[in-house]
């Protein structure tokens, strides 16, 4: 086939037939061999398929145009050809010799994938096919390999006659025959699949032991740092010196020949001083330093030494040594271009720039990343993150870091970080981390976790965070020896706003109250929605002093109308306050105590803040035993809580008849004994037990009421205390009729006492409410006037019949002027809207002969008379009006 030109020799046909066969299979393509002028050297491989689609794509004239195209001048290399079919490619590429001249093309045709998955051409069976990019980056590869074939063999020749010329004998020739079976073997080793290192082993081996030096071994050069590493040695004799220990860290400096020059040295040859110090200092004799380039870079020698005894290098193993560089380049090439991540830079850069990750590769201990990705370097463009993550990356120890979550500081931004450790370019095990950007994620989750501690309805912190900030609080604080506040707050009249005016005024009631609390609290203190009208506040660091104002300021708050909804209310906040460590070391214990201070608060009075460090243990054992009892007793039909009577006097008769009296109750208990109103009323009232209570007064009274009318005083009237519990109840029209009915009494005998502190709720229902029993014929009083929150201008608003100055205007009448003016200015105003006006708590007759000069109607208090029981009442008023 081979048919032999008179200037150029193509020897070694099965060496070319070799390389060709590498080039089609490491490529995947087809492959012709040309000589010049026009022949044909080589066919390509393949059935006999195959080979008519390779010739169907490229035409015999395009074959010979392309050939023919290359002139000896060489400025191009590697050129395109026209192929007929859509999915094939063709590139010629001239190889020349050693002068330039280009002795042989080689003509490739590619099938590209792609193109036939996309246009759904179907191929023969097992044809090779690649990509447009494959081919072209191997294209130079081609060109090294081919114009090192003929360097080696085409000038056999020349070099024959050379050795003739010298006067060598047969056995130069058989040592070039010799040569020439160590490169075949050497070349063979181009389609390993082995590491780099371990071809490099090989050949190192293969190439010393036939020239036969002391040393041969493989320096790298670190990009960024400039350090000196072996990547691998071969020694002629096991037991010869390690020159990996000695030349290993070093700085590239100290290596005279590491200038990207190649370095020739015998032992006679005269060397600059630098080379004289070194082969001194190592015992080098003689040397050959061959520079390897990574992208245009040299970072890489290739050396072979004489240790001990002396070398005159020959130009025949200068060829030889060159050769053996030129095949580790263009392993080191194709590594670099055609092998996948654990190959090279080049390859990486291509596929990972594409792969939306961030690569790095670092190596343990180093300051620097052996290579990073554009998308690397977009992530961590801070270059604090940058060094950050090299230190992180570099410095976690052995083969089973696993980063997980990273989060770069600077740029604040998560990453997941993933570890695969891998055999680099050069052998060494590196890191290589993979970052997916996770920030997007990560916020959402944090917005995610944002909501499930906050509270949805005021944006306070919820329950759940409340437990956990309280557990870390108290942690924080035992640890560091230091105090802090818990206070317990809950609304005092939440249900009734919301379960009247209904749930957006509710609703707005808690936001409001969120509100001021974070207003109040500010950054002293963290404020939580811990339930319905629940709150919390965690103060850090704090005497109870402080909280005690803190508690203060939020009460006098509390104690100002609300402006919901348009409307006005008023809602009181009670408040249980614990300190730690000193009420308790744990979150239960303290959250138990502060429950319990609160629920005092609540029991005594509501409105005000209870300290449990304040709080008297055997007092509220009291109440606890009073809660217990009073629960038994309204069990037990609500006997022991008795009715008194007190007298209602005629203010504007002298004889002061008695015209009515007020119910008021007396719990006359099993256990605890006789235990006044004030006592029991406000718990009553917390527990809801003055429901049941109420009612059963109200059927007494009305009864008693019912028995004195008919008993011949048909206009004697029966004033009974509704509470505002009682009055907010949903079916509280329904109970006071069925009272009605059951009794019997006469309506427009029947009076309801009210306080002033209705006028916080839902005025509108109240209205509706007292309406509706006006209608029936019952009056309404307004108790405790003076006392609570309302002003005069209110007191239009609601239905009215009865107005009772509290006592305590009746106490300072004789002195204070403000309370006779506020007396008469109220009896006025009460007389001009026809409502009569009682007055309570006259004790002295200085006291009634003071009022006798306004409009008051009736007068109640011990001047007459002191609550009495229904028998003393009846004895002692009932005879009276007896007709
Ligand atoms: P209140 O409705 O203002 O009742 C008048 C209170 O003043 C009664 O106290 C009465 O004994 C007292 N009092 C009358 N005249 C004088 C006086 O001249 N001097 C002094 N120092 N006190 C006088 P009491 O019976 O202890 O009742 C206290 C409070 O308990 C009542 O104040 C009322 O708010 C509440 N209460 C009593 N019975 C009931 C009831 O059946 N239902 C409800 N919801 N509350 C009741
Ligand atoms: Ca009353
Ligand atoms: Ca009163």
């Amino acid at each position: 086939m081979a048919e032999a030109n008179s200037s150029i020799h193509y020897p070694e046909q099965s060496i070319l037939e070799k390389l060709q066969q590498v080039f089609e299979k490491t490529l995947s393509v087809y492959a012709y061999c040309y000589g010049r002028p026009y022949t044909r050297l080589l066919l390509p491989g393949g059935s006999e398929d195959e080979i008519n689609l390779t010739q169907e794509a490229l035409s015999k004239d395009e074959k010979r145009t392309l050939v023919a195209s290359f002139s000896d001048d060489p400025i191009e290399n590697v050129i395109e050809g026209r192929c007929e079919l859509e999915y094939a490619r063709c590139r010629a590429v001239a190889i020349r010799d050693n002068n330039g001249r280009c002795v042989a093309v080689w003509l490739f045709v590619a099938f590209c994938k792609e193109i036939c998955d996309k246009q759904g051409v179907i191929l023969p069976k097992d044809t090779r096919v690649t990509s447009e990019k494959e081919l072209d980056e191997a294209m130079p590869l081609v060109e090294q390999l081919g114009s090192m074939y003929f360097s080696l063999y085409g000038s056999e020749e020349v070099l024959r006659g050379e050795a003739m010329q010298l006067g060598e004998t047969k056995e130069s020739l058989e040592r070039e025959h010799r040569r020439n079976e160590v490169l075949n073997e050497i070349l063979e080793l181009l389609e390993s699949d082995q590491e780099f290192s371990k071809i490099i082993e090989n050949i190192l081996h293969i190439a010393g032991s036939y020239v036969s030096v002391s040393h041969a071994c493989v320096l790298r050069r670190h990009q960024t740092t400039g350090r000196i590493d072996m990547i691998c040695e071969w020694r002629n004799t096991p037991d010869a010196d390690k020159l990996n220990e000695q030349f290993m860290d070093m700085e590239h400096k100290e290596l005279p020949f590491f200038n990207d020059k190649p370095y020739t040295i015998s032992s006679d040859s005269l060397m600059p001083d630098a080379f004289s110090v070194f082969f001194k200092k190592y015992g080098i004799t003689a040397g050959i330093f061959l520079p390897l380039e990574i992208n245009d870079r040299v970072s890489m020698y290739v050396c072979f030494l004489m240790l001990n005894t002396p070398r005159r290098w020959i130009v025949e193993e200068l060829r030889f040594f060159n050769s053996i560089k030129r095949v580790m380049q263009s392993i080191l090439n194709r590594r670099m271009t055609r092998n996948s991540l654990a190959g090279s830079y080049a390859a990486l850069d291509a596929i990972l720039n594409n792969s939306g990750c961030g690569f790095c590769v670092g190596v343990p201990d180093e300051r620097d990343f052996l290579y990073t990705n554009e998308m690397f370097t977009g992530m961590m463009a801070d270059p604090k993150d940058m060094q950050d993550f090299c230190t992180v990356l570099n410095e976690t120890e052995g083969e089973t870091a696993e980063l997980g979550e990273y989060f770069a500081q600077a740029a604040k931004r998560w990453f997941h970080v993933q570890i695969a450790y891998i055999t680099w370019v050069d052998g060494r095990r590196v890191r290589l981390a993979t970052l997916y950007e996770i920030t997007e994620a990560k916020l959402h989750l944090e917005r995610v976790k944002k909501a499930t501690y906050t509270d949805y309805l005021t944006g306070l912190y919820n329950r759940q965070r409340f437990e956990s900030d309280f557990y870390v609080l108290l942690k924080d604080a035992m640890r560091a020896d230091e105090g802090g506040s818990f206070l317990y707050l809950n609304l005092d009249d939440f249900n009734d706003i919301n379960g009247g005016p209904g749930m957006r005024v509710g609703d707005a009631m808690l936001k409001e109250t969120a509100k001021a609390l974070l207003s109040i609290c500010r950054s002293k203190a963290t404020c939580y929605r811990i339930g319905g009208d629940e709150f919390g506040i965690l103060i850090p660091y704090l005497e109870q002093d402080s909280a005690r104002r803190l508690a203060e300021t939020i009460q006098h708050r509390f104690e100002q109308s609300w402006k919901l909804d348009g409307e006005e209310y008023f809602c009181t906040i009670s408040l249980g306050v614990v300190s730690f460590p000193q009420d308790g070391t744990e979150v239960s214990e303290l959250m138990q105590r502060a429950q319990m201070a609160l629920a005092i608060a609540k029991k005594t009075g509501r409105g005000r803040a209870e300290f449990y460090s304040d709080t008297d243990i055997e007092g509220n054992a009291r109440r606890l035993e009073m809660e217990r009892a009073m629960r038994e007793a309204v069990e037990d039909g609500c006997e022991e809580f008795e009715v008194y009577y007190q007298p209602l006097m005629d203010a504007a008769d002298p004889s002061h008849r008695c015209l009515g009296a007020e119910a008021l109750v007396r719990w006359n208990s099993r256990e605890l004994g006789f235990v006044k109103p004030d006592q029991f009323i406000p718990m009553a009232e917390y527990l809801g037990l003055i429901i049941p209570i109420g009612t059963h007064v109200l059927y007494e009274a009305c009864r008693q009421c019912k028995y004195w009318n008919d008993f011949g005083n048909p206009n004697f009237t029966m004033s009974v205390n509704l509470s505002v519990i009682q009055l907010m109840q949903a079916d509280i029209l329904d109970v006071i009729e069925r009272a009605l009915k059951a009794t019997e009494i006469d309506p427009h005998n029947l009076i309801l006492e009210i306080t002033e502190s209705v006028a916080i709720h839902d005025m509108q229902k109240i209205k509706t409410t007292l309406q509706a029993l006006r209608k029936q014929g019952i009056r309404i009083a307004l108790d405790d006037f003076g006392t609570g929150y309302s002003s005069l201008s209110r007191l239009k608003e609601l239905p009215l019949d009865e107005i009772k100055i509290d006592k305590s205007f009746v106490d300072d009448l004789v002195e204070d002027d403000f309370s006779e003016a506020f007396v008469e200015t109220v009896t006025n105003l009460a007389d001009t809207i026809s409502v009569n006006v009682v007055v309570e708590g006259v004790e002295q007759e200085s006291q009634a002969k003071e009022l006798d000069n306004m409009k008051i109607d009736m007068f109640q208090g011990y001047l007459f008379d002191k609550p009495l029981t229904g028998g003393e009442f009846e004895k002692k008023y009932m005879n009276q009006g007896r007709m």
